[in-house]
């Protein structure tokens, strides 16, 4: 798979454009930006690393986990996914562009691998919920796979909600951790919780929903992956306020540990991707 693939050439200089514009109304709330301690083992020491396009990043002297600090608040954040005018390009033009390309590239192998895991651990097949669900696309295969008899996804940005509901998916406008009385065998979450502000809030609300013997399935950054080890900051996946936590396998196994998850299973899939 090509980055022109998923991020059309010709729409990229836009996207881009609008990016930079949702940035820069970001940033003019700057003043009430918090700062945090380490989103994964909460200590308060770290070591200052670099600025880009306006965020510091840091690094927990505890953990290694890089991470933005001072960081926009929730309401600011939620007021930035709510009018963001590059996630609705991105809704608009390039997930439309992209989408059987997004879908036979990363969803249907998705799909496949979740299918693996609730038949190794023997997961009852009643609820799978995806939280980031974005353009449906997951949920959509995940409903035609029919392995569970509920598929519901959980999306907060209005535009993007729009579309899983044209998808007529179950679709949750709002975040996980205002969500009650819902229950589920399987939750799934996407490269969702480096863009939260409290990680371990979203992981404590995510136990509470699931079943006793539930699963919960989360893809995330490595910060100690190749490609980050070798690009640093010049990476494109550094980029905040969109991304602000990026953890190591040891300091995400100890904040899942922390919420009282019990770790399964831990990949990284040393992909190859030319
Ligand atoms: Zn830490």
């Amino acid at each position: 798979m090509k980055e022109n693939d998923i991020r059309p050439n010709e729409l990229r200089k836009e996207l881009d454009k609008l990016q930079t514009n949702d940035i820069k109304k970001i940033l003019k709330y700057k003043k009430k930006f918090l700062e945090v301690n380490c989103p994964a083992c909460a200590n308060g020491q770290r070591d200052y690393c670099f600025r880009k396009k306006g965020f510091d990043f840091v690094r927990c002297k505890k953990c290694d986990t890089l991470f933005v600090s001072p960081r926009p608040t929730e309401d600011i954040l939620n007021n930035y996914y709510c009018l963001s005018e590059h996630i609705k390009f991105f809704n608009d033009k390039i997930y439309k562009l992209s989408e059987e390309a997004r879908k036979n590239n990363i969803f249907k192998p998705r799909v496949k691998k979740v299918i693996e895991f609730c038949d190794k651990f023997k997961v009852n097949n009643n609820t799978i919920i995806d939280i980031g669900a974005g353009f449906g696309s997951f949920g959509e295969l995940m409903r035609k796979a029919k392995k569970f008899e509920k598929v519901i996804v959980v999306e907060p940005s209005k535009y993007l909600a729009e579309t899983c509901r044209k998808k007529k998916l179950c679709t949750i406008e709002r975040s996980i951790e205002k969500v009650r009385d819902i229950k589920a065998n399987v939750i799934t979450c996407f490269e969702l919780i480096e863009h939260l502000f409290e990680p371990k809030k979203f992981l404590d609300s995510c136990y509470n929903i699931l079943d006793k013997n539930g699963l919960l399935i989360l893809t995330t950054v490595n910060i100690e992956g190749f490609d980050l080890l070798v690009l640093k900051k010049k990476s494109d996946n550094v980029l905040a306020p969109n991304h602000l936590n990026y953890f190591n396998i040891d300091s995400l196994e100890m904040l899942l540990t922390k919420c009282k998850f019990k770790i399964l299973q831990i990949e990284t899939p040393r992909e190859i991707r030319c």
